[in-house]
């Protein structure tokens, strides 16, 4: 057990949720500032994605806290992308290997399970409706106001952790009193809107319930991922400005025609849509790095606050999940010594971060344009073979990043650079079409990968 220690955490969102959990069970006292109302008793407003896919990042952070079984029982495994192509075929793309998946999961039932464990301890406390408005690094107080009666409450401590999301106040705060924190966010072109194909007659799924759906269409898509429900939560990624965008859906009978021409299979599933399209909020997408993510040795940000990234590998909070489990880990390496726990934190993360920042911004591409590319997807299946054949010597990149916790993602990254640059030397072979599985390619590849080695 280490010294006890007063910790304030911003946010009660998935990661600071997480974490409170953890460092409560290290015997740490944590006071739990939440801006918005408590979930559990309130109506959640539209907005903030409905689902998200877990993988084994994520559920690692999730058994060590022992909730993991509780998740799962309100989990729906995801083995592949299943395609509608704009004619009217499907075809099924599997994630990994038999039995693997990723999880399509409620982002309002697993941060209200989580606040649940986290005010199970003893020594947690979250106070919600507070803002946080600042922090003063110099004597380590934040900042609150309450948005009901606007009282502002000074909140002093022993070390606090900003997990305060991809606007967090907490990262401004240290921003504007810091020298030299390098801050760049990024938009990307494209935004979303969420839209529901709601539950046939019977409660039953009206799309394949164990697939994550794509509607690839080349400079956009839409995604579906099945609730518990039997409602699927679709989500259209299109660009702001342009021919086919945002800008130019604005009238009823705009959205008809584009999804008449664009999603036709999927627009007679979707009763509500042109008044859902209408009503539901379209949001940006952002991706943010900064550094340093440690401030004193007392103040840490972790999760969305230290690295937003595009939803589009799914790992956003997998990524944040699994902070906390770099960090659970440095508590048992370093004990009572704060400065080497939050440093190495931070050394060891921030590349990560990065990395897997700029995995999802490669996979939209992917997602919107390749799913549906027959070269692309022979290069998959070349892929799988040589990985089923040769395991320790080819993971694809997706089952490293999704499936393969033990490698970080900065490997990952690293990895799958080498690995197509390798395939463009296969895919580029006469004949690829019919020989894909043959001793020749095998070969190939064998030395191909020699050649990388030395
Ligand atoms: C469209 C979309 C789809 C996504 N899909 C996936 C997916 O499939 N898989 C995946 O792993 N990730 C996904 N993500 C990413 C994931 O949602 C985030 O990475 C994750 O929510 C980060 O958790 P967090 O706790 O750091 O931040 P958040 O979940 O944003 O929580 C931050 C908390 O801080 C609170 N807060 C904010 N400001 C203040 C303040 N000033 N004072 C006090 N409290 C404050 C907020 O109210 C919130 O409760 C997706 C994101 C988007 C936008």
């Amino acid at each position: 057990m280490q010294s006890q220690k007063n910790i304030t955490m911003v946010g009660a969102g998935l990661v600071g949720s997480l974490l409170s959990i953890y460092l409560a069970k290290r015997g740490h006292k944590v006071n739990v500032f939440e801006r918005r109302p408590d979930m559990r008793k309130t109506q959640m407003s539209a907005g903030k994605s409905i689902n998200l896919a877990l993988s084994d990042r994520g559920w690692k952070g999730l058994e060590g806290v022992g909730i993991a079984e509780d998740i799962r029982k309100i989990a729906i495994p995801m083995y592949g992308r299943q395609i509608h192509n704009k004619d009217g075929s499907q075809v099924f793309q599997p994630y990994g290997k038999e039995g693997q998946a990723i999880y399509s999961v409620s982002r309002a039932d697993i941060n209200m399970k989580l606040m649940d464990l986290a005010e199970e301890q003893e020594n947690v406390k979250i106070h919600f409706d507070e803002r946080c408005t600042g922090i003063d690094k110099t004597t380590l107080t934040a900042h609150f106001e309450n948005n009901n009666d606007h009282q502002k409450t000074d909140v002093k401590s022993d070390l606090l952790f900003g997990s305060d999301g991809a606007f967090a106040a907490s990262r401004l705060s240290m921003q504007l009193s810091s020298d030299r924190f390098e801050y760049n966010q990024h938009y990307i072109t494209a935004g979303y809107k969420e839209l529901i194909i709601p539950p046939g007659a019977g409660g039953e799924f009206m799309l394949e319930k164990n697939a994550l759906h794509i509607w690839p269409r080349g400079s956009f898509m839409m995604i579906a991922l099945p609730n518990p429900d039997g409602n699927f939560t679709c989500t259209l990624f299109l660009p702001f400005e342009g021919e086919k965008s945002f800008a130019n859906l604005t009238t009823r009978e705009q959205v008809k025609k584009f999804f008449d021409e664009e999603f036709s299979t999927a627009v007679p599933l979707m009763p509500t849509l042109i008044d859902d399209f209408m009503h539901n909020p379209t949001s940006s997408l952002v991706t943010v790095k900064c550094f340093p993510w440690v401030f004193d040795d007392k103040i840490a940000l972790i999760g969305d606050a230290a690295h937003a990234i595009v939803p589009f590998y799914g790992q956003g909070m997998n990524c944040g999940f699994e902070d906390c489990v770099v960090l659970n880990g440095l508590l048992d390496k370093h004990g009572d010594n704060w400065p080497a726990i939050l440093n190495e934190y931070q050394q060891l993360r921030k590349p990560d971060a990065d990395a897997i920042a700029d995995l999802a911004v490669g996979n939209f591409i992917e997602m919107r344009d390749k799913t549906a590319d027959k070269t692309f997807l022979l290069q998959k299946k070349i892929e799988a073979r040589f990985n089923s054949k040769y395991p320790d010597k080819w993971i694809p990149l997706y089952s490293m990043v999704t499936y393969s916790p033990h490698i970080r993602y900065s490997k990952a990254l690293k990895e799958g650079a080498k690995q197509q640059a390798i395939m463009d030397k296969v895919m580029a072979m006469p004949d690829i079409e019919n020989k894909w599985d043959s001793e020749e390619v095998e070969k190939r590849m064998l030395e191909e990968l020699k050649l990388f080695v030395q």
